[in-house]
């Protein structure tokens, strides 16, 4: 019984946790919508992208982007 409860807490928080970091920070897009995601190392730290044309964005102006993410 308490296995079972357990189990389905788990899967009703790790969505939520994965939540932060399901989303472009550049074009606010869900990951995987369109297409598979793309992801870099920025500052030790792996940044995920809906695709290559905003990984190019980002580049220009890292800081902007991860305040705007984190500002949530
Ligand atoms: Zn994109």
């Amino acid at each position: 019984m308490m296995k079972r409860f357990l189990v389905s807490l788990v899967l009703m928080i790790a969505p939520a946790l994965m939540a932060d970091v399901s989303t472009c920070p550049v074009s606010g897009e869900k990951l995987g919508e369109m297409g598979p995601p793309v992801s870099i190392d920025y500052q030790g730290k792996k940044v995920a992208f809906c695709c290559d044309s905003c990984i190019a964005k980002f580049q220009k102006d890292p800081a902007k982007y991860l305040a705007k993410q984190q500002g949530k």
